[in-house]
Parts: C-alpha cells; structure tokens; sequence
C-alpha cells in the first residue's frame, strides 16, 4: 500500500498549523509510517532487541515431559487413602535428566527430584517434608490431590502453538523460551538505521574551543543517546553550519543512509525560511507548531524515502518531542506491532504548579511514595526549556492537560514513568 501524502493532510478545516494538539499530531504521525521489512537470520543471542520478521511455532512440547515440581515421592493417588496414613515400598528414584525405568504397580512409590520424569502410573507427587522414609519405604500423610506438583508436558509451550508473533521485540524472557524450544536461529527485521545531526552556528562539537556567545552541541550526545538505548543503529552526521549548501547537503547525505534522519534546531519559526523551502524540494515536510510546553516547533514528513523528524533545538524539547512522538514512531517502523502504552497513573502532588491553560505541559517531576505508601510528586523546579538538569533530576513527566491551569498542592495529576521509557 502506498502511504497517502502528507500534503492529504486535511490542512484548512480542522487542522490548525498554530496550534496542533499533542494527540492529532501523533495520529498524524501514525498514519505516515512505512517500517522496515529487510530480513536477516541471527543466532538467538543477537536477537536480543531485535524485532521478529515471523511467527515463531513451537515444534515440541515444554516441558517436553511431565515431571515433578518438588523433591519428594511420585505415587499413585489412589494408593492414599482418604482417612489414615498409608505406607508404601520405594522401589528407585528418578532423577532430573534419569528417569526411573520400570514400572510402579500398586502399593509402590518412587523417589522423585524437581524436573525428574514422573512414572507413567504416578499421578501425584508428595513432598518430601510430607513424607516419613525408613527402611526402603514410606508413610504419607492425608490431603494430597491427584495431580498435584506435577508440572505437565507442554504446560509451559505446547506443540504447535505460535509462541510469538511477527513484530514482537525479542527480550530475555523470549530468549530462553527460544533456547528451550531447541531453536538456534530466529528471522528478524533489519535494525531501524536512524541519522541526525544539529544545526546551528553556535555549536561546537566536544574537542572544540568555544568562542565568543559559543556553546557545546549536547543535543547531539542526548539523541545518540535515546536512540542507542532503543537498539538502533545511529548515524552521527556531526553539527552543521546555517547555511543553505551545508544544510541541503546534510539532508542529502543523510535522506541517502539512513531509514530516519532527525535533526535538532531551525525549524522554529524565527529561522530561516530557507529551510522550509529546501525541504519543499527535497520532500514532504509539513511544520507544526504543537500547543505543548516545552517542544513547540515540530517538524514531520519525509526526504526521499527516509522519514524525518525535525526537533526543536532547546535541550529540554529535544527530549520532551522524542520521547512524546519520536519513540513511538521509531518503534513501529523497526516494525514493531502492539505498542505496549506508556505507564501513566496519578500521583498527589506535592508542591503548587505554576501551568497557563492552552497547551499540554510536560513538566520534569520527582516520584515518590511517602509513608503512607501514596505515590507523590513535584516538579524539578525550573522548568525552563534549556534546563537539561531538569531530566536528569526527574524520574517522570508531570503531565499536565491543555485546559490545565495553576494547580494547587493536594490535586491529582498525571504522571509518566521515565523508567521503562527513557
Ligand atoms: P533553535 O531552535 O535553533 O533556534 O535553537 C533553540 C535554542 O536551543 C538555542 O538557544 C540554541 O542555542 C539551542 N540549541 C540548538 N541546538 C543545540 C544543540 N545541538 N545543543 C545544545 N543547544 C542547542
Ligand atoms: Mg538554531
């Protein structure tokens, strides 16, 4: 299917460039996307992080025999009986890996270890602190039901079964489920390959000597560093100068490698026209303008066939807009099906928030749980766009609706966990 043009965008009625709401913007977003399909075979071991390109079938049963989930006895439940202690004979012992080899006739019991096979006359196991052993046999006690500690062939993973899905990542849990499955090698979509680089005549890059009204790039370091703890593959492309040659070229070299290229800086509205018109050429670019605080500026679209993110260029907004939409678009073109939703719950606060109704606000906030054992929250302090202490103190996003305004200590407000997303 081909995607429709971002210029289909209903841009007159409903859609206001001044003002596009955090949620429009994301649909928006959604609707553009064309993830990756290449497919490469890896061993299990570097799948990890990486999305399956198919459903994985079970080709056997886990546990692929029923075996004992305790130390104990394996018996035959209706050897117990209901009202008194009954003694039996043991007559071997089945160990994880050495199952007993004969059979188990009435008024017989069987050692039995965690993960030996049980005997296929056995339908119960005993723990062993429920049993008395003494001269090649043993008294157990009342209560025990059929079936009990037997963990069952194909309990875990049944033949047949899909086991994961196509679009699924592959994390530690699905990685010994492979391995217990016998599979070696998985297949898995390409890694996203995601270029950036900052713009900016101010910017020097680490190493450099700042001049006069200079400053470090760190945008540069934050966007390696939220893309590479996603998994991707990155592409440094460095700072480049305001001017219109060095800026086409950038996009150029950049729209060539990679599947996303994402910039920081010059795409607000008091820069360069310049920009907008090169993108127009090279692209399909649309800008917004999104009724959120920090990370106004946005700019969205494609430039050949490489998907673009345009952020803005304060620190603060370069995270608040990756994380807000980046992520989640980044995510489902690495191929990614069933975006699990970002935890977000209520917390108290704790301190009054200074907040203008018109824009949703995502404030830096610290968490905690107090002794009561309620979740409690404050925000960093200032909340200025260029205070990147401010997400490195938080532990999550105060998320503060558009209608929102001042709000006093006491009140209940959204709250989005770093952990699990940043
Ligand atoms: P801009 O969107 O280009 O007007 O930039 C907004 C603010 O962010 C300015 O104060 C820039 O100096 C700052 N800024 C832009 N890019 C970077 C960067 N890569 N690293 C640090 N600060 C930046
Ligand atoms: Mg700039």
């Amino acid at each position: 299917m081909t995607p429709p043009s971002l210029r289909d965008l209903p841009l007159a009625d409903d859609y206001d460039p001044n003002s596009m709401p955090v949620d429009k913007a994301r649909a928006h977003i959604r609707a553009f996307l064309t993830p990756v399909t290449t497919v490469e075979r890896v061993h299990i071991r570097d799948a990890l992080g990486r999305v399956l390109a198919e459903d994985v079938v079970s080709t056997m049963n886990v546990p692929s025999h029923d075996n004992s989930g305790m130390d104990g006895y394996a018996v035959r439940h209706a050897d117990l009986a209901a009202d008194a202690d009954v003694t039996l004979q043991v007559i071997g012992t089945s160990f994880a890996g050495a199952p007993y080899q004969g059979s188990v006739s009435p008024g017989q019991a069987v050692r039995i270890m965690t993960g030996g096979t049980v005997p296929k006359e056995c339908d119960a196991v005993i723990m062993q602190e429920r049993a008395k052993a003494a001269d090649g046999k043993v008294t157990l006690g009342l209560g025990a039901k059929k079936g009990q500690n037997i963990r069952r062939a194909g309990e875990d993973l049944a033949v047949g079964q899909i086991v994961f899905h196509k679009g699924q990542p592959v994390r530690a849990a699905e990685l010994g489920m492979l391995a217990s499955l016998g599979i070696i090698e998985v297949s898995v979509l390409r890694r996203l390959r995601v270029a950036f680089f900052s713009t900016g005549d101010e910017l020097v890059s680490l190493g450099g000597t700042l001049g006069a009204g200079q400053i470090y790039d760190s945008n540069r370091y934050t966007i390696f560093g939220m893309l590479s703890r996603l998994g991707f593959e990155v592409l440094d492309m460095g700072v480049i100068r305001d001017t219109p040659e060095a800026v086409e070229q950038a996009f150029e070299a950049a729209s060539k490698v990679a599947d996303v290229v994402i910039t920081s800086g010059g795409v607000s509205v008091g820069d360069a026209d310049y920009v907008k018109q090169m993108l127009d050429r090279l692209g399909d670019v649309l800008f917004w303008k999104i009724a959120m605080k920090p990370g106004r500026p946005l700019a969205f679209g494609k430039i050949g066939n490489a998907h673009f993110f345009g952020l803005p260029g304060n620190p603060v907004a370069v995270m608040v807009t990756f994380y807000q939409f980046v992520r989640d678009a980044l995510m489902v073109l690495s191929g990614r099906t069933n975006l699990e939703p970002v935890a977000t719950f209520k917390a108290r606060l704790t301190a009054p928030v200074k907040k203008a109704p018109g824009r949703t606000e995502f404030q830096r906030g610290i968490l905690t749980r107090d002794d009561s054992g309620e979740w409690t929250v404050r925000t960093t302090g200032d909340q200025g766009s260029g205070i990147l202490s401010s997400m490195s103190l938080a532990n999550c996003f105060v998320v503060l609706p558009t209608d929102q305004g001042n709000t006093e200590p006491g009140a209940m407000v959204d709250v989005q966990v770093f952990e699990g997303v940043i």
